[in-house]
């Protein structure tokens, strides 16, 4: 599957107001877009970045109706050839990424239908965006380790790695007018930082660690057992030391992980124009990553309240308003609904049911273009009355039989 997707990327700057003050960057990631109506209308104030998928079947050499041990057995023989602890060439880090971010979507049913049918805009569409693959090296021990294959590659592989923090997800739910103008607001968050106590190393002040007991520093242990099929051989990740090789007393704030969870208020302002799904990232301020990883990105994740009478449809509101058959035959002028507060709206004589009136730059702003904005759109339902008074009837009999008389002259 090599369809181009569009991804649409927004940047705008805000003022970040953490304990820090200073300006960050948020970035809001678009929802996919799947044949709604977004599509058409991301390009006003969108950048494109055109870039074609990746095609996951083959990164891994496999048709596309491989079957999963296929796709297992294809996997575990490309990684272990990948692996950057025995290839050194210099792109075999980037192609062991590759086949693991294959291997993952591919393994999983649910994700390998949404790639069949959508793409990578389909994951994204899961919850996965293009940074939310697992760690490679992860995945990869999780498949050997235990199975003796890699004579303990993937312990060794693991010591002392850098693990990357995790993102946190934050649900912000907004008004209506709140989404439409934008808005700041102050958000407490938890998440895993880094412990002050011990700086980050999970270690006990003033102590220092030593070789681990167990498995002599080497991070794994090799344990044996006899089987009706001979003597099989394990290596496994060290338990005591998790695969470091070294052993320390911890420290009593975060109990030896290195991080602590604490609660953090942040206020961010929320641009004009956010849909129901709009996710807004705060890079660096997910989880704090363990032995110096980097820490995850924070993402706000919009819901927005529906307003009793107007809808959204992207950046147009629709209303409905209602004229008796009088006004639509006379014209009138009527008081609408908008997000700016009621407006005059012209109701022109002749008005036909269901036509459509376009309220210009009564809309939502486009979204980082602020100064642009959509129309209200107001459909015009016209009420004919079920009863009449006598005088009523008698008044509009005497129109029916005026058109009739008008019909009859212009046969003549
Ligand atoms: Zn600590
Ligand atoms: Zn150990």
């Amino acid at each position: 599957m090599l369809a181009a997707t569009k991804e649409v990327t927004f940047r705008f700057s805000a003022k970040f107001y953490a304990d820090d003050m200073e300006t960050r960057d948020l970035d809001l990631v678009s929802l996919p877009t799947m044949g709604t109506s977004q599509t058409s209308n991301g390009h006003r104030g969108a950048r494109f970045v055109v870039r074609a998928d990746s095609d996951f079947y083959s990164v891994l050499g496999v048709s596309k109706n491989a079957s999963k041990s296929e796709i297992k057995s294809a996997y575990r023989k490309l990684a272990r050839s990948y692996h950057p602890d025995v290839n050194k060439e210099p792109d075999a880090e980037q192609k062991f990424k590759e086949i693991s971010n294959a291997y993952e979507v591919l393994s999983d049913d649910e994700k390998r239908s949404l790639y069949d049918k959508y793409g990578e805009a389909g994951l994204k569409g899961a919850g996965m965006g293009m940074g939310d693959f697992s760690n490679p090296f992860d995945l990869f021990e999780s498949l050997f380790e235990g199975m003796g294959g890699m004579g303990g590659m993937g312990g060794r592989a693991s010591r002392n790695r850098a693990v990357d923090g995790q993102d946190e997800y934050y649900n912000l739910v907004l008004t209506f007018k709140e989404a439409v103008f934008g808005v700041e607001k102050e958000i407490e968050i938890t998440r895993l930082e880094s412990c002050g106590t011990c700086d980050g190393s999970g270690a006990k002040a003033g102590t220092k660690p030593s070789k681990c007991s167990t498995c002599g520093g080497q991070g794994q242990v090799v344990s044996s057992a006899r089987t009706p099929l001979g003597v099989f051989q394990q290596v496994m990740t060290c338990s005591l030391c998790s695969g470091s090789g070294e052993t320390f007393s911890p420290c009593n704030t975060c109990s030896g992980d290195g991080r602590v969870r604490r609660t953090k208020r942040i206020s961010l302002k929320v641009p004009a124009g956010v849909d129901y799904g709009s996710r807004l990232r705060v890079r660096s301020e997910g989880n704090a990553g363990r032995r110096g990883g980097s820490p995850g990105d924070l993402f706000v994740i919009i819901e927005v309240m529906p307003d009793p009478v107007l809808k959204r449809d992207d950046t147009n509101i629709l209303y409905t308003c209602k004229v008796s058959y009088i006004d639509a035959i006379l014209g009138t002028t009527i008081k609408v609904p908008t997000v700016d507060g009621m407006v005059d709206l012209k109701i022109p004589a002749g008005a036909q049911p269901n036509t459509t009136l376009v309220m210009a730059k009564k809309g939502v702003p486009v979204l980082n273009k602020s100064n642009m904005r959509g129309d209200q759109l107001v459909r015009v339902q016209v009420e004919i009355p079920k009863r009449l008074s006598s005088e009523e009837r008698k008044l509009i009999e005497e129109l029916a039989d005026l058109s009739k008389g008008k019909a009859a002259t212009s046969r003549r």
